[in-house]
């Protein structure tokens, strides 16, 4: 099984992603932590990609491309069920992911669209925050940390992401809502396409994926 987590940011990718990688045993791959990650690293990629990320553009469809290629390529040998988190993010992407799935020879990805309106949205991202040691996310109106900057799990420090500012959400909304329908329009022509309500609770949405892929695969 392949997966395709598509969805504006802040739409519960993160949160969905975690669900089920556990539940089916799937690898992930979510182009915006490798992103961060190479960052942190200092890595050519991550010194490129900065303020990009910061600004809340996108880094462009070769470089996360490439990135994400070198990413599959040692995992193949081992696994054939990836999640894919934030990629594809274009329609260039789209045709690069095909691409892909060919060259590493993976089956057809069922894409999972959450759909969120964008006032929830701005809530959900100013308010996330993420524990640096464990990575649960809570939200400080939604589902608050019983202790103010502490995780619930494993007491460490929780962050906010250096793009979950105002500015760089509208610029991320922006280019969500510019760039997602021609790849949206796409996967639903090929049939690929579930488009679920992510504004549910999180184990709710994760039971309709659940019921939506029983009969995709
Ligand atoms: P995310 O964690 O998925 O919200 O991604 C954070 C940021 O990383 C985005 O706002 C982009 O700047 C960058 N990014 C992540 N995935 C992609 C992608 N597929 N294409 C281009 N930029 C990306």
């Amino acid at each position: 099984m392949n997966l395709v987590l598509f969805g504006p940011p802040g739409s519960g990718k993160g949160t969905q992603s975690q669900l089920l990688v556990g539940h089916y045993r799937l690898t992930h791959i979510s182009t915006g932590d490798a992103l961060r990650a190479a960052i942190r690293a200092r890595t050519p990629l991550g010194l490129a990609a900065k303020a990009v990320i910061e600004r809340g553009e996108l880094v462009s469809d070769e470089m996360v491309t490439d990135m994400l290629r070198s990413m599959i390529r040692p995992l193949r040998e081992q696994t054939d069920s990836f999640l894919f988190d934030g990629y594809p993010r274009t329609i260039q992407q789209l045709h690069n992911l095909d691409v892909l799935v060919e060259e590493f020879t993976l089956t057809r990805p069922a894409v999972i669209n959450l759909q969120v309106s964008d006032e929830t949205l701005v809530l959900r991202m100013t308010g996330r925050r993420i524990c640096a040691e464990c990575k649960n996310t809570f939200n400080v109106y939604f589902s608050p940390p019983k202790n103010a900057g502490v995780c619930d799990v494993c007491q460490g420090p929780l962050l906010k992401r250096v793009d979950d500012n105002v500015e760089s959400i509208s610029e991320r909304l922006r280019i969500y809502h510019e760039q997602s329908g021609p790849v949206l329009a796409e996967y639903e022509s090929r049939g690929q396409l579930i488009t679920l309500d992510g504004t549910e609770p999180s184990q709710v949405v994760f039971a309709k994926i659940g019921a939506a892929l029983s009969e995709f695969y």
